[in-house]
């Protein structure tokens, strides 16, 4: 038997039970398919077969999920930091034991290759486990003398809130958002993204193994215009924490405004890889084909621009066109591939938009551009990559969110700079050059909340993790995450030694 019919054999295993029951919501430690029993069909992006029914949301459920989160909440806030430091590594001990369900499910539910998905289980395990371990401290805050008073600042959780996910890396994303918010002792509703429901189920099964009290986390699946809109707006819910289009955060902040939400957005991206002469031509040419073709370019800090200095310019395209035609497309779960089907045929509609908005812009479509069908009825699409491309072409300036790369030429660092920041986004950035001070120049010239020098993507849970412009608000990682789940709060505490100014007397 092959590996790729193994792997196929192994997730109908874990795939059946979602295909003849409905997924439903998790609501107060229980499952329930939610109070009008509406439901939508999950597909396939590797067939676009019918994969189950899932439980549709509606406001009336989101509002028994905001209301059971407002419940556990004293309870859960007040329990000792090293308390919740227990549970939160016994849910990751869980999600550990499920490593291969939940890469077997997330692969075939979103498209996304096993190699990629092979680690979605591990990162989100490790994602529990380092906010677990700062949970103890998670209150502390600064002590603020002065010479007749003592300042203290202490954080408290800041109560219910809500977490809405996408569908790109959704078992990853979940955690990285849920973990710190729990840890801090925040309770929270969740939202998984309707494209991609399945491995948020798996999630509160691990929650309810792991003795998570009922309330603590709840999940509503649904359609963001309905279970989203609700959650933005429910009263209970006090910060949303929201990973998703740009567009969607826009309307998130108006459907919020009104009970006046803490929000936190990581949004979308057109990130540069900016590689010049000097840069170390194979270790930045695997980079930069790692950055947008891996997890199908549909990653938020896929490197969608590639500025390549006029220099290298020719040697380094015919690197990459031939790079790129050797890409293995093929089914998620077969381990050889490195490009998967994308996740629904609306966003393969959308993905193929752009050959056109090429075409008619002027810019040549070097490798790819087509669908493929010889993969069966998946949302299969060949890795592209655009040349002859100006930076204010719609191909140089929108998310496309696929294994499309668009490729600009630049002279010299000012050129680069004004190339890199000639966008709405400013999520990542990616410099390649051996010129130590030109990257530190760069570092503070390009507008981005994250840059890598020399590097592609590299996960570091303390660091900040978030981006500017209409890339997002607010940071994640380490201690950022705890800032914005908790408000910190000053007690000053007088010596009694200072004159206090006397009225009336
Ligand atoms: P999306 O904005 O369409 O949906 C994200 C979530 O928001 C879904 O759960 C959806 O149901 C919900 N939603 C939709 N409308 C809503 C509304 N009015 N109110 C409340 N919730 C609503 O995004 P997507 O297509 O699922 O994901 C792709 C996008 O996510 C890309 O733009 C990508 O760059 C971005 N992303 C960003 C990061 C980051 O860290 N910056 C990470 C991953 C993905």
């Amino acid at each position: 038997m092959s590996d790729l019919a193994k792997n196929q054999s192994l997730a109908s295993k874990y795939l059946e039970r979602f295909k003849q029951n409905t997924t439903g919501h998790y609501i107060g430690g229980e499952w329930t398919i939610g109070m009008q029993g509406k439901t939508f069909d999950n597909s396939s992006p590797i067939d676009n077969h019918y994969m189950g029914k899932i439980a549709e949301g509606d406001s009336a459920d989101i509002d028994a999920a905001c209301l059971a989160a407002a419940k556990a909440f004293p309870a859960w806030r007040d329990m000792p930091g090293a308390a919740r430091k227990k549970i939160l590594h016994k849910f990751a001990d869980e999600i550990e034991k499920r490593a291969e369900e939940i890469a077997l499910v997330e692969s075939s539910d979103c498209g996304q290759p096993l190699r990629f998905m092979r680690q979605a289980a591990v990162r989100g395990a490790a994602n529990f486990r380092f906010f677990a371990d700062k949970a103890p401290e998670a209150r502390d805050g600064q002590t603020l003398l002065q010479p007749e008073h003592t300042n203290i600042t202490l954080r408290t959780p800041i109560g219910p809130v809500g977490v809405i996910t996408p569908w790109n890396t959704p078992f990853m994303l979940a955690t990285w958002k849920i973990a710190p918010a729990l840890a801090s002792g925040c309770t929270v509703v969740h939202k998984p993204a309707e494209f991609s429901p399945l491995s948020a189920a798996i999630l509160a099964e691990a929650a309810e193994a792991a003795g998570l009290p009922a309330g603590v986390w709840n999940m509503v699946n649904g359609m963001g215009e309905e279970a989203g809109k609700s959650l933005t707006e429910h009263p209970a819910i006090k910060a949303v924490a929201f990973v998703g289009e740009t567009t969607t955060g826009s309307k998130i902040m108006v459907q919020a405004a009104p009970t006046l939400k803490r929000v936190h957005f990581e949004l979308g991206g057109k990130n540069p890889v900016i590689v010049f002469d000097d840069a170390d031509f194979e270790r930045a040419l695997d980079a930069v084909v790692f950055m947008i073709y891996s997890l199908n370019g549909q990653r938020c800090t896929s490197s969608s621009r590639l500025l390549i200095q006029s220099g290298i310019r020719d040697k380094f395209m015919s690197a990459l066109e031939n790079r790129v035609r050797k890409l293995r497309v093929g089914h998620p779960l077969d381990p050889d591939t490195e490009v998967g089907p994308l996740i629904h045929s609306s966003h393969l509609d959308k993905v193929m938009s752009y050959m056109d908005a090429a075409r008619e812009q002027g810019a040549t479509i070097t490798v790819g551009g087509e669908r493929i069908t010889d993969l069966g009825d998946g949302n299969y699409f060949q890795p592209t990559l655009f040349s002859d491309a100006t930076s204010n072409m719609r191909i140089a300036q929108e998310e496309i969110f696929g294994p499309v790369l668009t490729a600009l030429t630049f002279e010299d660092e000012a050129e680069a700079i004004a190339i890199a920041n000639n966008t709405d986004y400013g999520l990542a950035a990616y410099i390649w050059t051996n010129d130590h001070a030109r990257a530190m120049r760069l570092s503070q010239a390009v507008d981005a909340g994250m840059l890598w020098i020399n590097s592609e993507n590299n996960r570091n849970l303390p660091s900040p993790f978030g981006g500017t412009k209409m890339s997002g608000i607010g940071r994640d990682g380490g201690d950022y995450s705890f800032e914005f789940y908790m408000e910190t709060r000053n007690v000053c505490m007088a010596h009694g030694t200072h004159k206090i100014p006397v009225l009336g007397k």
